[in-house]
């Protein structure tokens, strides 16, 4: 007879302190469990080190203890993994620690290894040995409890066929799906071969199915349901993004960079301050610094050894696999402390003490960003996020969605609605992105908005996030970073307009008003500080030479460096007049 979901939970919480040496599920996870263990489909969605997997792992095991498992019944939970590297590592943990017994289906799989386990889920046809098995014989038909496959595998008629086998003999315990927001193309991580997951959910309507993943936008949430056919009776089990042990903190690389290599300088100074408090505490250290582009993963690690002498390597698509395979290990075990990627890195990585996560340049979106940040401090310790924001790379960002837009839009011939669409969801990405780094606010609180949650910064981040330590800092910061960029940016306008104009006479404009922007023009009507945010600065020279601040007022002649760090000086007095600047920003 068929348990009662009370006793196989009973069951649950005792294989959870016996097998997993656990102490309790955590709130989300019961919930989940007793859904999986009722046979119900659900979504559930928790933030990295949730502790997603348990939630599938658990019920797996609570049923099949039921059943006098031999490798004819034993039910079998198929779970879908995006990574090899993952999944292989996920096994290898369960098969060590002696929890329960599985196996991968991927392409780097042979053919033998395949057949083997077709033989051990006994969905090969039988062939009887007349001989008494040897214990050997006994270990190699152990019945498989957890079966892991890649997307693209799931649908070849291979293993369609272990499939259909196992659902006509009642085995099929549970389809989950890790990082359910792959199938998704509003998920940061879009893998097509996810989207043959609709075939599952058509052919084994009977067999629940739990979708796992870290990202909770309705878009992506919605994209799950109508993918796997989930209907409105299907729950959404929504645990807490919050990661309380991540501290969150933005630096100003055009502010940084008013000094020669400044902020790369300050990148270095802060992975040294790392390292050294971990030494101190002797704890273990490792740490990611995200970049864009390739060239730069070489660059900045060999910076980084050079002043520090702390390993640093890099980490990107154009390397041979053996070479990332062998970074990537060597980053796992303490070889390498710090590994400088771009996005190719860490996806299933499971390191525990990564103390800090640094984005030299920002992510593409906060989704991005969220899920590389939180690689940090899954251990429970306290971590942190960096992000060095420059005016810069966000418009290069813009520049290069576009740019793709417009490629799109040559090779379909002609304007497209999906290709608009897209371009507006990536360009409204970066924007929140750019949001987070230059808004005044708990940096925490706008991390969770994101995700539809609600906090109180007052009682949830308690000061962990640089704004919430020190507003006004913050805001300066920001402020003093509008400027610093204005003046590299006007620096570049100047440079291309000496070109071409050969007499330079600057006059001030008298019918502008003091609020508004460009108070001074050139006699050839080049507007100078229009574009570029800024009032009464003029700032058009380059760092080598000397402006002049406005005649009205007192002032002379000075370096547009020193005028930053007076800037960055005199508090800024927003809006306000003070004899010297007129600090009004704006964003044009
Ligand atoms: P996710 O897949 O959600 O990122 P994992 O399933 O890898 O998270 O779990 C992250 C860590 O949390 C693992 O080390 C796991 O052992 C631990 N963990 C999971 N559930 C619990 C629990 N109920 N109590 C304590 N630790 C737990």
């Amino acid at each position: 007879p068929a348990a009662s979901v009370e006793s196989l939970m009973e069951r649950a919480s005792h294989i959870l302190q016996s097998t997993f040496k656990l102490k309790s599920l955590r709130p989300l996870q019961k919930t989940a469990i007793q859904g999986a263990l009722g046979g119900n489909s659900q979504i559930v969605i928790m933030a990295t080190g949730g502790g997603k997997s348990l939630c599938y792992q658990l019920p797996t095991l609570a049923c099949g203890s039921t059943y006098n498992q031999t490798a004819r019944n034993s039910r079998v939970t198929i779970v879908v993994c995006p990574l090899i590297a993952l999944m292989i590592d996920q096994v290898n943990n369960l098969m060590k620690k002696g929890v329960m017994t599985a196996a991968c289906w991927s392409s780097s799989h042979s053919a033998k290894d395949k057949a083997h386990i077709m033989k051990r889920l006994s969905v090969e046809k039988e062939k009887p040995t007349k001989k008494a098995s040897t214990k050997s014989d006994n270990v190699e038909l152990t019945p498989i409890q957890m079966l892991y496959v890649t997307p693209e595998l799931i649908e070849t008629q291979r293993f369609r066929d272990v499939l259909m086998k196992l659902h006509s003999a009642n085995r099929l315990f549970m389809f989950a799906i890790d990082e359910a927001h792959c199938l998704s193309t509003w998920g940061h991580d879009f893998r097509p071969a996810y989207r043959k997951l609709t075939w599952i959910s058509e052919s084994f309507q009977d067999v629940p199915i739990m979708a796992c993943t870290g990202t909770a936008t309705a878009q992506v949430i919605n994209d799950i349901r109508s993918t796997l056919g989930f209907g409105n009776e299907v729950p959404c089990h929504l645990g807490t993004f919050n990661r309380p042990n991540i501290g969150y903190k933005v630096k100003y690389k055009d502010s940084l960079n008013t000094e020669p290599q400044g902020a790369i300088n300050d990148l270095i100074k802060e992975v040294k301050k790392q390292h050294v408090t971990a030494e101190k505490a002797k704890q273990p250290c490792a740490g990611i610094i995200y970049v864009h582009k390739r060239e730069d993963c070489q660059s900045l690690a060999t910076q980084i050894y050079k002043s520090t002498g702390i390993l640093a390597a890099a980490y990107h698509a154009g390397l041979k696999d053996a070479e990332r395979d062998d970074t990537q290990r060597k980053w796992c075990d303490g070889r390498i402390k710090v590994a400088v990627a771009t996005v190719a890195f860490g996806m299933g990585i499971d390191l525990p003490h990564v103390r800090y996560v640094i984005h030299w340049t920002m992510s593409k979106s906060l989704e991005g960003f969220y899920q590389e940040s939180g690689r940090a401090g899954r251990d429970g310790f306290p971590s942190e996020s960096i992000l060095y924001y420059s005016k810069d790379d966000a418009s290069k960002f813009t520049f290069l969605v576009n740019k793709n837009a417009e490629k799109a839009r040559q090779k379909t011939g002609q304007r497209d609605g999906k290709v608009a669409q897209k371009l507006d969801r990536a360009l409204l990405e970066i924007e929140g992105m750019v949001d987070y780094c230059v808004k005044p606010g708990c940096k925490r609180q706008y991390v969770l908005s994101h995700f539809g949650e609600k906090i109180d910064p007052k009682k949830l981040c308690q000061k962990t996030c640089d704004y919430c330590i020190n507003p006004r800092k913050v805001e300066m910061a920001i402020q003093a970073s509008e400027c610093a960029s204005a003046v590299v940016n006007s620096q570049k306008s100047w440079h291309a307009h000496r070109k071409n104009a050969s007499e330079k006479k600057y006059h001030h404009n008298p019918t502008a008003s003091d609020e508004s922007l460009g108070e001074y023009e050139s006699d050839d009507g080049f507007g100078m500080g229009r574009d570029e945010g800024l009032l009464g600065i003029t700032s058009y020279a380059g760092d080598d030479e000397m402006i002049q601040e406005p005649p009205a007022r007192k002032g002379g002649f000075m370096k547009a460096s020193s005028v930053l760090k007076k800037y960055e000086t005199l508090e800024c007095q927003q809006g306000k007049r003070n004899g010297f600047i007129n600090f009004k920003t704006r964003t044009v």
